[in-house]
């Protein structure tokens, strides 16, 4: 569970993989170690296998052709490559589920019987910030919904529909908007350039720092007004959270959920809240989104 925290204070990192640095990309790509028998062999690899979820991780084989006249012999290298690492993902799950099992037998009974979280944690798509496993929540205890800079847009059927779910049939608690600095999104956002398909979903970033240009555009240091427009953009979210009917007829009526600004920062791990005063962008709000009458 999470612990209780107070303004501005940190969560510790529960757990974390050290792994930034995996990129199957040709311009990091390290061939991967070749099979003692040369040519052919047997390896777990299939997207199309169904074995994904079974638990068992025995995907059925598939082989590795021998390099083709006219390969690369790079290019073979790539492929294997390519393959092993989807495969080692299977060999993750297995130990994952061999390792749940051993834990507690009843784990995958429990699991299938269904869910019922606390939390619904809205984050960034970026890679480097595993909900659950900053947090050390485990299977079934975050609803997740993610996107680039964690946006909350009124017009996205996607995490309009997350929200209402979470809150009118999960009945969670908490919903936790977490940002992070060096957010990618919000750096684009920051540069005045037509960013192309992605100019609409980023123009939301841009209307938050029209919001609040006076504040940001006293920031003379950019890396520091860079972090603001982070924060500024999660507490927008939080407000946009707050605005939605789901939410303030389930304040109303259980005085849940409460909602949460955080920020995760990659130099340290930590978890920064932000102090989000919901009781007040509630009563703020309502003067034009009161949506409980
Ligand atoms: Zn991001």
């Amino acid at each position: 569970m999470i612990p209780s925290r107070v303004g501005g204070q940190h969560l510790r990192l529960a757990a974390s993989r050290p792994n930034p640095g995996y990129r199957p990309s040709a311009a990091s790509f390290k061939p991967a170690r070749r099979p003692a028998s040369g040519g052919s062999r047997n390896v777990s690899s299939s997207s199309s296998t169904g074995a994904s979820g079974s638990g068992s991780g025995s995907a059925p084989n598939a082989k590795i052709p021998a390099r083709l006249p006219g390969m690369a012999e790079n290019d073979h290298d790539v492929e294997r490559y390519l393959r092993e690492n989807h495969q080692r993902l299977f060999e993750n799950n297995k130990q994952w589920a061999d390792q749940r099992l051993k834990e507690d037998p009843e784990f995958f009974t429990n699991l299938a019987a269904g869910q019922s979280p606390e939390y619904l944690w809205i984050g960034c798509s970026d890679s480097r910030i595993p909900a659950e496993a900053i947090t050390g929540l485990q299977a079934g205890e975050a609803f997740v919904h993610r996107n680039i800079a964690n946006l909350v847009i009124s017009t996205d059927l996607n995490v309009m529909s997350v929200i209402n779910y979470a809150v009118r049939h999960l009945k969670v608690k908490h919903i936790v908007v977490c940002g992070h600095y060096s957010c990618g999104g919000v750096k684009a956002a920051m540069t005045p350039k037509d960013m192309g398909l992605l100019n609409p979903w980023l123009r939301n970033i841009r209307d938050v720092y029209r919001l609040y240009e006076k504040e940001l555009d006293a920031i003379k240091d950019e890396k520091k007004r860079y972090d603001r427009l982070v924060e500024l953009n999660v507490i927008e979210q939080c407000r946009n959270v707050i605005k939605t009917a789901d939410v303030q007829h389930s304040f109303e009526e259980n005085r849940y959920p409460i909602v949460h600004g955080w920020v995760f920062n990659f130099e340290d791990g930590r978890i920064t809240d932000l102090s989000v005063d919901m009781k007040k962008i509630l009563g703020d709000i309502q003067k034009i989104y009161n949506l409980t009458e």
